[in-house]
């Protein structure tokens, strides 16, 4: 497996000496009214019992039903609840990257607000990063509640990204981690508009490690991806993280170069020893249509690169807040000063 996991003791760390960090829960949600009141109850029950202070961030992802209704009834009760509500419905990495940009605590832990990542693994993460890991992240081992044919392709996905991309990427790992204040400040740094989240974890580096466990099937309402968005988010991580596609129209274009070669100087030899019968329509309309099929493909490629760079040129801002109601935890500092967060739009 390409994928390596440094395992030497690590004491060279600067962040979270205390025994208590707190702890920033990042939880993006579009429409999830069936399923937020109890990843709620659960998380918190979680929480309590670890004893440091901790916020939970939700971020509403422009939800259409009462999402963030309820959200508003939870924080009216839980003071430990920030709510970060975004313009529109941004999807979810950006969602994530609003939540991520709002936490402060000394660790932050990114979950689906579905149930599907358990919060109960949170005091294992937590275990992990006392040992010295800046990132804990969860790995399925098995996926329950999904059909074959999304394993496969799910598998075969990882496969192929795996052996296209210039960072390692762990296999069958979903944004289900706990990240050190200093990763998270990192990640912040990373502003590009196509956020291929999985890559991105992997390209800021640092020590990292894997916890395993059974992924659940959601616990209410229906998952948001249909095999298009896969098919999209699969192209997204393979240009976001790789340019072999783009290296391939060349090999490929070598290839069919030499063959025609070699094929010329055949017919030439042929035309020669046996003379020209006016025949060969089918095998000349094969070469074209071939040739011309691999010239759009390529035309293609190129097209999605440069739809890429057309994107980022713009330098919009990944996001725009519709509001951000923190928590009232006062007590909840870190390395950031709280006090001067901006609460409006930021790039
Ligand atoms: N999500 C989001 N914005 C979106 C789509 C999804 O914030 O546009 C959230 C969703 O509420 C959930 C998480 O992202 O908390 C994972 O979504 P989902 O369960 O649909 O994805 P899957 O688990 O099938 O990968
Ligand atoms: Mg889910």
């Amino acid at each position: 497996m390409a994928y390596s996991h440094p395992e030497q003791p690590r004491n060279s760390r600067m962040a979270g000496s205390a025994a208590s960090p707190s702890i920033s829960i990042v939880v993006p949600a579009y429409n999830e009214e069936e399923v937020l009141q109890e990843f709620h109850n659960r998380t918190t029950e979680v929480l309590s019992t670890l004893g440091g202070p901790y916020e939970i961030v939700y971020i509403n992802d422009g939800s259409t039903d009462r999402t963030l209704s309820l959200m508003h009834e939870i924080r009216d009760i839980d003071p430990n609840v920030t709510i970060v509500d975004l313009s529109r419905n941004f999807g979810k990495e950006i969602a994530l990257t609003a939540g991520l940009d709002q936490s402060r605590g000394d660790v932050v832990i990114v979950i689906d607000a579905d149930l599907q990542d358990p919060p109960e693994l949170i005091p294992q993460f937590l275990a992990e990063w006392k040992n010295g890991f800046d990132i804990v992240y969860a790995v399925r081992t098995d996926r329950a509640g999904e059909t074959w044919l999304k394993k496969t392709t799910a598998l075969g996905f990882y496969r192929l990204i795996q052996s296209v991309s210039r960072v390692p990427i762990p296999k069958d790992t979903g944004d289900f981690r706990l990240m050190s204040r200093r990763a998270v400040d990192a990640l912040g740094r990373l502003r590009e508009q196509h956020r291929f989240m999985k890559g991105l974890f992997s390209w800021i580096g640092y020590p990292s490690k894997p916890i395993y466990y059974r992924r659940d099937a959601r616990a209410a309402g229906e998952t948001k991806w249909n095999y298009w968005q896969l098919w999209n988010f699969a192209v997204e991580g393979i240009t976001s993280f790789s340019i072999a596609p783009l290296k391939i129209a060349t090999y490929v274009g070598l290839a069919t170069a030499s063959i025609s070669f070699v094929y010329a100087i055949y017919i030439v030899y042929k035309t020669l020893m046996f003379g020209d019968p006016i025949r060969g329509y089918p095998s000349l309309m094969v070469v074209i249509l071939f040739l011309g099929g691999v010239q759009l493909v390529f035309t293609g490629v190129i097209g999605e690169y440069l739809g890429r760079v057309f994107d980022e040129v713009k330098q919009r801002p990944l996001y725009l807040l519709n509001g951000v109601h923190e928590s009232r935890m006062a007590s909840l500092g870190s390395t950031n000063d709280m006090n001067v967060r901006p609460t409006d739009a930021r790039v």
